[in-house]
């Protein structure tokens, strides 16, 4: 099966937030007071050409986040915490264009979660079956979404997403998922940490799982180590689902792909697994 990595962009977060430190409270204050920001890391976003249909895990960010006031000024961690930059060419619609895909083809779009950098190419998919977590989507909305650094004012008028409420149906280590093609071969995978209604996609190639892994971490060599970013809600239960991917890793032949990992791509082509 075709899977395309496709690049909308570069971010920068502080080096904290990638690599939390600190407890409770003190731990997001510490990311955004980090003076130290990362290297210019990827916004990946995925295809997979499954038979059943194009599935598209993540949108990107938008070129409008450019703009002045896309980013709410009164919020601190926009102001003090993240760079983005995106071009309109790099969206996620040429994005796919340039790999052979018309955006109106796509039949499925999962959200690993909604942060901006996620949800951002949304307006590319007005077509499209978009999925993502109940949970995930009640913590975004409105106000309080916005106070969680979440956007929902720039989502599309349109976006109605098909709600995921996981029954407790065991995958590997993960004890709650749901099968999203008929084939079963594509499952949508509860990973909270990071968003506690955080997913993850996982792509059954015979041997090979492909795991899309949203911001699970931002790298493999973090979630070989079980490292939780600076910016998780409830670090304990990202730990958890850490040690959770680790494992699976440990005892499957696993391809992880973190939306912001540089490596992503490269290991993706290679099918190298962690
Ligand atoms: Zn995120």
């Amino acid at each position: 099966m075709r899977v395309h990595a496709l690049q909308t962009g570069t971010v920068l977060v502080k080096t904290r937030q990638r690599e939390g430190v600190g407890r409770g409270p003190m731990r997001p204050l510490r990311t955004m007071l980090d003076r130290e920001w990362t290297e210019p890391l990827p916004i990946h976003a995925f295809a997979i050409e499954h038979p059943e249909g194009v599935i598209v895990i993540d949108t990107g960010e938008t070129a409008r986040a450019a703009q002045p006031r896309y980013f709410p000024r009164w919020h601190p961690y926009f102001r003090l915490a993240v760079r983005v930059s995106v071009t309109p060419e790099q969206e996620i619609g040429p994005a796919l264009r340039a790999v052979g895909i018309e955006p109106e083809d796509v039949r499925w779009v999962v959200l690993t979660h909604l942060h901006t950098d996620h949800a951002g190419g949304l307006a590319h998919f007005p077509r499209s079956e978009v999925l993502v977590s109940r949970t995930e989507h009640e913590n975004a909305s409105g106000f309080m979404g916005q106070l969680r650094g979440y956007l929902p004012q720039h989502w599309p008028d349109w976006f109605a997403p098909r709600m995921i409420d996981f029954p407790s149906e065991p995958f590997g280590p993960f004890p709650e998922s749901v099968p999203l093609t008929d084939a079963g071969d594509v499952r949508i995978v509860a990973t909270p940490g990071h968003t506690n209604g955080h997913v993850s996609v996982v792509l059954a190639e015979g041997d090979v799982l492909v795991f899309f892994a949203g911001d699970a971490s931002y790298d493999q060599e973090l979630m070989l180590r079980e490292v939780v970013d600076g910016v998780a809600p409830d670090p304990a239960k990202a730990r958890e689902t850490l040690s959770r991917i680790h494992r699976f890793a440990r005892d499957a032949s696993l391809v992880y792909l973190p939306a912001h990992d540089p490596g992503a791509a490269d290991r993706l082509a290679a099918r190298a697994t962690a």
